[in-house]
Formats: C-alpha cells, sequence, structure tokens
C-alpha cells in the first residue's frame, strides 16, 4: 500500500490518519509536542504531582449535526464518551432560567412549544426571531452575498430586535464561531442556524466528552490501526515541495504522499516552498476559566449565561468544579488572570447565588489568543484548498476550507477532505465524509 506522512496531531491530522489508516495506507504522523489533540486536548494541571488533576485547555463541545467528527470518534472506538443533552439553559442576571428543547412537533417546527416559553425575550423579539428563521430557510440557496456580509448587517436588514439580537443571535453564535457578530460572515451563521436548529430536530443536542479530551485520542484507540504510528515529540522542522520531511535532529523522510496538518503560522515556516498564502489569517480568542469551590454552587449540568462577560458554564464536578469560557474574548487579552478570576467570580454569583458563600479554593485560567481564525467576510474564498502547488503534497487544518468554521468538525472535515484527495492521487479514491443531516 501507499505510504503517508502527517505532520501535526491535532484533530485533523487524525482524522486523515485514521481514513487513511482504515483505508489501508501505511501512514506515519509527527507530532512536536507529547501528546496529541493541538488546541482540543487535555493537561494534568500540576505535572510534578502524581494524581494532578487533569483539565482541557477549554471545554469543548460539539452538536449532533457534527456528523464527521462523530464518525471520527466512531473510528477510534470513543463515540459513546460523548454524552448528549437535548435542553439549552439560558440564565438572566438574577438566576431566572429559561429551557430550551425540542417538543413533539417535526423540524423545523420541532422548537415552538419551549421558544415561545422563553422568559428573557419578549413577544416582540420573539416574532422577530421567527421571521429570522424563516428567512434563513429562504435566502439560504438563493443569496449569493452571504459571505462578504457579516451576520449583524443580515440581522439589522431583518428588522430585527435589539433584545432579539444580544440575547439570541449573539448568544448562539459568538459561542458556534467564535467571533462577533459584525466580524462574521453572514454565511456562518446561517449553517449554524440550519444544521443546528432547523434541518432536523435532534441537531441541537450538545455533546460534551465525558473524559478529559485527551482521553479521546489515547494510545489504546489507534491499536486498532495496524498500519499508524505515531510520533510524539517529533517536531518537523521543514517539508519541501517534493514532499521530503526533515525532523528536528536533521533526519529526513520521505512518502509516497506528504499531508500537513499544521496552524497557519506554522505552516509558511515549515514549508515555505508550497506559497501557501496565510497573511489573510487573523485570529480570535478564547479565554477558559477553571473554578474549584468547596461547595456545590448549581446543580444545572451547563448554561448560558446572558448579559455578562461570561457566555457559558459547564458543571464538571457536582456543582463545585465549573468551567466557564468566554468565546471571541478581545476584552480580557490584557486582563490579568488575577481579575480575569475576580471578575468570573463577580458575574458567577450573580447567576448562582450560592457562589457569595461558596470560598474559591482554586482557579486557572487560559487564554488562547490564536485559538482559531476569524471567520470575517471576505475570508472564506482565501481559505486554501487541500491540494497545493506540490503533486503529492496536501494540507488539513481547521483553517483550510472545510465548508465548516475553525471547530472540531471543520477540523475533522478538513482532514477527510485531504485523505480523499491522497487516495484520488494514490489511483483508487475512496470517500470519507459524512452525508450531512
Ligand atoms: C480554547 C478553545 C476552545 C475551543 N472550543 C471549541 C468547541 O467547543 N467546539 C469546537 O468544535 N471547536 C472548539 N475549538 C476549536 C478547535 O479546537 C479547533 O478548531 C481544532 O482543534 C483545530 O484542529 P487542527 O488539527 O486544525 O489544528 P491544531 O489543533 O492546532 O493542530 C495542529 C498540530 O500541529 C502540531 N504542530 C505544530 N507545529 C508542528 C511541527 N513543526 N511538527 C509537528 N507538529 C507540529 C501542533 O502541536 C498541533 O498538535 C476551540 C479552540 C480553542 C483554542
Amino acid at each position: 500500500m501507499p505510504s503517508v506522512i502527517i505532520v501535526g496531531g491535532g484533530l485533523a491530522g487524525l482524522a486523515t490518519a485514521a481514513a487513511l489508516g482504515g483505508a489501508g495506507f501505511d501512514v506515519t504522523l509527527y507530532e512536536a509536542r507529547g501528546f496529541l489533540g493541538g488546541r482540543a486536548t487535555s493537561f494534568p494541571l500540576a505535572p510534578s504531582e502524581e494524581d494532578s488533576v487533569v483539565i482541557d485547555n477549554c471545554q469543548h463541545v460539539l452538536l449532533k449535526c457534527c456528523v464527521n467528527l462523530l464518525d471520527f470518534y466512531a473510528r477510534l472506538g470513543v463515540r459513546e464518551r460523548i454524552q448528549f443533552s437535548s435542553e439549552f439553559h439560558f440564565i438572566e442576571p438574577g438566576g431566572r432560567v429559561s429551557l430550551l428543547r425540542r417538543g413533539a412537533l417535526p423540524a423545523p417546527l420541532h422548537f415552538t412549544g419551549s421558544f415561545l416559553g422563553l422568559k428573557f425575550l419578549s413577544l416582540a423579539d420573539k416574532l422577530a426571531i421567527g421571521r429570522g428563521l424563516l428567512a434563513i430557510s429562504q435566502e439560504r440557496q438563493t443569496r449569493k452575498d452571504l459571505d462578504r456580509i457579516s451576520m449583524l448587517d443580515w440581522l439589522r436588514e431583518k428588522r430585527q430586535t435589539s433584545g432579539a439580537i444580544e440575547r439570541f443571535w449573539r448568544q448562539v453564535l459568538v459561542s458556534a464561531i467564535n467571533e462577533e457578530l459584525d466580524r462574521m460572515a453572514a454565511a456562518h451563521g446561517f449553517q449554524v442556524f440550519w444544521f443546528a436548529f432547523l434541518a432536523a430536530a435532534d441537531s441541537y443536542q450538545m455533546g460534551v466528552p465525558a473524559v478529559p479530551l485527551g482521553e479521546l485520542y489515547a494510545d489504546a484507540a489507534w491499536r486498532r490501526f495496524e498500519r499508524v504510528a505515531i510520533h510524539l515529540r517529533t517536531p518537523v522542522e521543514s517539508v519541501e515541495a517534493s514532499g521530503c520531511v526533515r525532523l528536528a535532529g536533521g533526519a529526513a523522510r520521505k512518502a509516497d504522499f506528504t499531508v500537513l496538518c499544521l496552524p497557519p503560522e506554522r505552516l509558511g515556516a515549515v514549508a515555505p516552498e508550497l506559497n501557501v498564502e496565510t497573511a489573510w489569517v487573523e485570529y480570535s480568542p478564547i479565554t477558559g476559566i477553571h473554578l474549584w469551590f468547596d461547595r456545590p454552587v448549581t446543580e444545572l449540568p451547563h448554561a448560558t449565561l446572558l448579559d455578562r462577560t461570561i457566555q457559558w458554564m459547564y458543571n464538571k464536578n457536582e456543582g463545585r468544579y465549573l468551567q466557564l469560557v468566554i468565546s471571541a474574548s478581545r476584552s480580557l487579552t490584557n486582563m490579568s488572570k488575577g481579575d480575569v478570576i475576580a471578575l468570573a467570580v463577580r458575574e458567577l454569583a450573580e447567576f448562582f447565588p450560592a457562589v457569595a458563600s461558596a470560598k474559591l479554593e482554586r482557579a486557572h485560567v487560559i487564554k488562547e489568543l490564536r485559538a482559531t481564525f476569524s471567520a470575517r467576510p471576505g475570508a472564506e474564498e482565501l481559505r486554501p484548498r487541500a491540494v497545493t502547488s506540490a503533486e503529492n503534497v496536501f494540507l488539513a487544518g481547521d483553517w483550510t476550507r472545510s465548508g465548516w468554521p475553525a471547530t472540531m468538525e471543520g477540523a475533522v472535515r478538513s482532514g477527510y477532505i485531504a485523505a480523499e484527495a491522497v487516495t484520488r492521487a494514490a489511483g483508487n479514491p475512496a470517500s470519507f465524509l459524512q452525508p450531512e443531516a
């Protein structure tokens, strides 16, 4: 069978390895760090302690419409470790909770009952949102400018109320796309609402891994792939247009095909001969805040928090260990970690009164300044495709043209697209992409 070298052990590289390894290719993957998963990973909080708590760099969630990511998890035999929840909790400052969940009606009307009951939206907001959702169904295949205008421009064109924009569209989309409404191409907002909320009744269900992210791609999962060899702590220094890979230390490696699954800021340095344009890439940050309290402060499994800086709360251990997430977190970039923690505890107490009397035992802040590329208007056509100027060298990564924004699903899709391109180049085309719902 043909051989392939994969550079980068994030989700894009791992998905390429699983697809081609499963198709019988001899796969060698080089990952610079000592663990797999790239930006979707976990690590011990105190590496020197034997029983250190292991945390995710940031809570990662998926929706049931992420069919390729779920297929990838199934290939690794870890699909069952994703727990799905069919209820979204929206909380207002003061603690009032509204639930969004499907009812008995078929899609796209499945949310009608619970949507009408959302307490944080006025009747005018709800009517505006109803009109907006209808317009998404009608315009998604007819309008040609959705990649060029911002989601906020589109919402204003549809005369959405400020309550609908701030408490509904913004609340859902900033976390899903990791970008503000005025910096996000409308096409991405359409995609989220179409696939997650309108196309099928269960697609909105939110999946949360029941184990630390790193366990999903642990050694045991790769034992199923006899032909996949993974080399950790093996940074690739350079890749030539011939596909020849030079490892740190100087050793050269060559296979029939090479797939580069690197973030844009690394690709230019590692493979300058490919001339892949990366200057267009701007980044959007995500901040994850981990808080450990001495007692339970909530019973909710997760919730989205309205009108404040913190956007999501995930209950990681009986209400004592909470993980908070802020997407497009530019306002926190220059704030000290101590101030971020103080802000988080202050805001949290507005939603969960028990926080005021609980003792914060431990806290940890992770600011990922290059969390994802900014999915701004005009960016889509600049994303590179899997094929490159070099015959047997291919690209994958959440920033390449996967058809999805920078997400785990986008990264896996890009890996499958690159794997399909490799099989075509090898003269034995295979398909790995899953049909969308
Ligand atoms: C804080 C945060 C929260 C997020 N939350 C979500 C979420 O809830 N849901 C969701 O779907 N997505 C989320 N994302 C996005 C998701 O994590 C990414 O889109 C996805 O993991 C990107 O995968 P990738 O393989 O394209 O890139 P990466 O994960 O960046 O992988 C690239 C890999 O290449 C390796 N590498 C770099 N240089 C070299 C070299 N020279 N040689 C060898 N290896 C090298 C790196 O170490 C890395 O492992 C989040 C991202 C962040 C940062």
